[in-house]
């Protein structure tokens, strides 16, 4: 396995479970205090089920100017990263056709019609189903405008087998009490969730595939070819490994891979900003989406967080500190107690192909190489059901789900 991610460990885990041996190669140091480590890490936590039509769309398209970072959007195309992400903008307008959208729903949608049920089984296998909390999601306006606008869009926007309703005065009543400002309105998600807590999960991941005899070890893979009919993985200390079968979930790291193996596979980092402090007594509020702020807060445990913005960059950049001192500011608006105590910040970088689906397949070019990258602002919703389907492919068994819409041969034509 190369990437120990999300996606990467809930692969591993799911392998192991079928009675193969597994190895996990990572290349990053695990170092706590570091801003800038995986997208695995910092995420949101929110379990998106409602997030069926992918982001290459006309609407969303069509919406970008207003979202712009120098309008007070959370959209930031780095100028002087324009190599890195300008030919990813060319297929990503080709992408935003709407037939190309259309199809992109029904696909994802197929994916996430399965997660939250290998969600419920992953916890379980993991011995902790606190982990999961299926209590939906929030999305609130503050003002009247955006309220009427935003109650309409959702209104309009398929979210699959997700429900949205009212807020009851409950509801309002804990949110008024939680936030500083005055709510025009909002909304209620059933159907989706949470995990509990992120780090948590990462941690659960690999103790349990430790405990049922996974290895994992620290390295860079630089290359990946064929030797002798198998897959074979060159690593920066020189060293090679050629296994039977290799996974490839490196999340942004997985495009250059990819291409040392002769695939096409325009990855690009879109990367998001985090500031987490205290969650004082911010109760048991699910994931909250300040829609007017393109802000979710989710609390883990005993802090909160709050995530926010789309930055194309190439993925080793240093980060903008314009984006946590604009976090820090909404944080300030809304009174969040995020700010009581000591704060953290981080960056890292959702791995996104031009048509905001990921890609999970058998490589057409090398025997036993997998891969499973590409999962965009859905990484953690679809982690349990993407490690279901790659088991599958590594047993060479079929998948009940349709795989050839996330085949990474799609980017060969054209
Ligand atoms: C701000 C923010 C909020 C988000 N919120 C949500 C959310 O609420 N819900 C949701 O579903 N998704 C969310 N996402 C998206 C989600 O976090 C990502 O899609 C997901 O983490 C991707 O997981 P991954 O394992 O594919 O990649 P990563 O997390 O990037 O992990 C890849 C791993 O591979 C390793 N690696 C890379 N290259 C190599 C190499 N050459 N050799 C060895 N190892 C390598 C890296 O070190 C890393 O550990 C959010 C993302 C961001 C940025």
């Amino acid at each position: 396995m190369v990437g120990g991610g999300l996606v990467g460990s809930a692969c591993a885990l799911a392998i192991l479970r079928h009675g193969m041996s597994t190895l996990i190669v990572d290349s990053e140091i695990v170092d706590n205090a570091s801003v800038a480590r995986p997208a695995s890490y910092g995420n949101a936590g929110h379990i998106a089920l409602e997030q069926t039509t992918p982001l290459a769309s006309q609407l969303v398209l069509r919406s970008a100017p207003f979202r712009l970072f120098a309008f007070g959007g959370p959209l930031d195309l780095r100028l002087r990263d324009i190599a890195a992400w300008g030919p990813w903008a060319n297929r990503y307008l080709q992408a935003c056709r709407p037939d190309a959208t259309l199809a992109g729903t029904r696909a994802l949608a197929s994916l996430l019609a399965a997660a939250a049920a290998a969600w419920r089984r992953l916890v379980q296998d993991l011995g902790s189903p606190d982990l999961l909390i299926e209590h939906g999601h929030l999305v609130v306006w503050e003002s009247a405008k955006t309220a009427a606008r935003g109650r309409a869009s959702w209104a309009a926007a398929d979210t699959g087998a997700v429900g949205i309703r009212a807020l009851s005065a409950d509801e309002r009543r804990t949110l008024q009490t939680q936030v500083a400002r005055p709510l025009a309105d909002g909304v209620a998600f059933e159907g989706t969730g949470q995990i509990a807590d992120v780090s948590r999960l990462l941690e659960t991941l690999d103790a349990v595939h430790r405990l049922h005899g996974g290895a994992r070890r620290q390295g860079r893979v630089v290359a990946v070819g064929e030797v002798d009919g198998r897959p074979h993985l060159t690593l920066d200390d020189g060293s090679t490994l050629t296994p039977a079968v290799v996974v490839i979930a490196g999340g942004v790291g997985s495009g250059g891979l990819m291409r040392s193996a002769g695939h096409v596979a325009p990855v690009v980092a879109e990367r998001g900003y985090h500031i987490e402090g205290p969650a004082g007594a911010w109760g048991d509020l699910p994931p909250v989406v300040f829609e007017d702020r393109a802000m979710i807060v989710t609390r883990f445990a005993d802090r909160l967080r709050a995530c926010s913005f789309a930055e194309f960059a190439h993925a080793d950049s240093p980060a903008d500190p314009r984006k946590w001192a604009r976090l820090r500011r909404h944080a300030e608006a809304l009174g969040l107690p995020l700010l009581s105590g000591e704060t953290t910040t981080w960056m890292g970088a959702r791995p996104t192909l031009p048509d905001y689906m990921p890609a999970i397949g058998r490589s057409r070019r090398i025997g036993g190489l997998i891969y499973a990258f590409g999962h965009q602002h859905l990484g953690l919703t679809l982690s349990a059901v993407t490690g279901e389907l790659v088991a599958d492919l590594a047993l060479g068994r079929t998948p009940e789900i349709d795989l050839r819409p996330f085949d990474i041969a799609r980017f060969e034509r054209g």
